[in-house]
């Protein structure tokens, strides 16, 4: 389980974990550097335990090496292994480990034999990390178990820390409730087959906040251009401070987004003996979600911070967080064949596919052929409760790609040695081009 927290450290601390997050990634650009050229000259895989003793002797002569913390070197070089072993999983979806840019958000990992943490008082905590010291964090909920990793990281709101904890939490035996379909909306709703409503986002920010952002983004234009004009493209302080001040109110509002998004894929997933979705091609969705995703280095192709957003809410991240909560809280997470379900028709007794019956983009749903009218989205819930009941999918499914399988990685299909070497291949030219 992982567990988020506002991390405060002092003015001195912010600067020298600055420094740290940047060495991390330049080491994170060295590594995999000298991985492809070992693959290439000399057809050689590198792993962490080899790199690592090239990095111990390199601490010796390098200054900004032998500043960071050995461990956080260790790590750098371990959740590289994870990155490769995942790209050469058929089964994970990760790409080629790319290299991490300079705008590339902070982070630092320790392992979690590495770091201590002590409670302050109900609501502060502190953790030590390695040639730094104590620092604090806000407390906001019970950590529940043995930290094995911690994370600093820093975003637009600022510096947080986050730990993986092992909660030894058992998942429940399944739940005796009856089961729902639900209908995603494109970005901020969701409707769910046995209520009369759709669940929609509360806006993700305040009308002042909007104004706010919107006189913000037109002071950085004016701002950008002058600097084009006057300063050869230089950024000015206040320019910096300006994009600043926007990251600040889009990692609220993604966070805002996020917290939606958990709210309703626990509830679901509580509440529910099993939980229909339909099975859309997570994998083209989240195409350009890779950045949204927390884990370093698994999927480093970060996009912009307005993308991620959008994205925090995106169906893949749904369904990713309603696969393991299902598990967690003894519901079944159902993804059915997603083809027609927005044109057949609720009613049990008829069930009729027409496209006739959805006319116009209105809400309105009325079968041509019974009469029966309903909510669009409503109706189309309905129907993938009904195709989750039934459990097997119409005949067609796998023609067009659908499957019951409960997971949003691809399928593992047995990949010859040679299709290995052959995807590997191509990565290492993409990586060269
Ligand atoms: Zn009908």
């Amino acid at each position: 389980m992982g567990r988020k927290y506002r991390l405060y450290p002092t003015p001195t601390q912010e600067k020298v974990l600055t420094e740290w997050g940047h060495s991390a990634r330049a080491l994170w650009n060295l590594a995999l550097e000298q991985r492809q050229y070992a693959y290439q000259q000399r057809q050689v895989t590198l792993r962490s335990v080899e790199q690592g003793l090239h990095l111990t002797v390199a601490r010796r002569e390098i200054a900004w090496l032998a500043e960071l913390p050995a461990t956080v070197g260790q790590q750098v070089l371990r959740h590289m292994d994870l990155a490769f072993d995942n790209f050469f999983n058929a089964s994970h979806p990760a790409g080629y480990p790319q290299f991490k840019k300079r705008g590339h958000k902070l982070k630092v990992s320790f392992p979690g034999q590495k770091v201590k943490i002590r409670k302050l008082s109900r609501r502060w905590a502190e953790i030590c990390i390695p040639k730094m010291g104590w620092i604090r964090f806000r407390l906001s909920r019970a950590l529940g178990g043995v930290v094995r990793n911690a994370t600093i990281s820093k975003d637009g709101v600022g510096w947080h820390v986050s730990f993986g904890v092992a909660t030894g939490v058992k998942p429940l035996p399944p739940v005796d409730k009856p089961g729902c379909g639900v209908d995603f909306g494109v970005a901020a709703s969701a409707y769910v087959s046995t209520e009369d409503r759709p669940r929609q986002m509360p806006a993700s920010l305040s009308t002042t906040e909007k104004a706010r952002l919107k006189h913000l983004e037109q002071k950085k234009a004016r701002q950008t251009t002058y600097a084009k004009k006057h300063q050869g493209g230089q950024y000015s302080k206040r320019l910096r401070k300006t994009i600043a001040q926007i990251a600040k109110i889009r990692a609220k509002q993604a966070c805002r987004r996020r917290d939606f998004t958990h709210k309703l894929t626990t509830e679901l997933a509580k509440n529910h003996g099993y939980v229909g979705i339909e099975d859309l091609r997570v994998k083209n969705m989240t195409k350009s979600a890779r950045g949204s995703v927390k884990n370093p280095g698994m999927r480093v192709k970060a996009k912009a911070g307005l993308n991620r957003s959008i994205l925090d809410n995106c169906p893949g991240e749904r369904r990713r967080q309603l696969e393991y909560k299902c598990r967690l809280y003894g519901s079944e997470l159902r993804a059915v064949p997603a083809i027609h379900t927005s044109v057949t028709c609720g009613n049990p007794a008829c069930g009729k596919v027409d496209p006739e019956s959805r006319k116009g983009c209105g809400r309105l749903f009325a079968c041509v052929h019974c009469g029966f009218e309903d909510d669009a989205d409503h109706n189309a819930a309905v129907e993938i409760d009904a195709r989750a009941r039934r459990g097997t999918p119409p005949t067609r499914a796998r023609r067009t790609g659908g499957s019951v399988n409960n997971s949003t990685h691809r399928r593992l299909t047995a990949s010859s040695p040679g299709s290995i070497r052959r995807r590997m291949r191509e990565a290492q030219t993409a990586a060269f081009e």
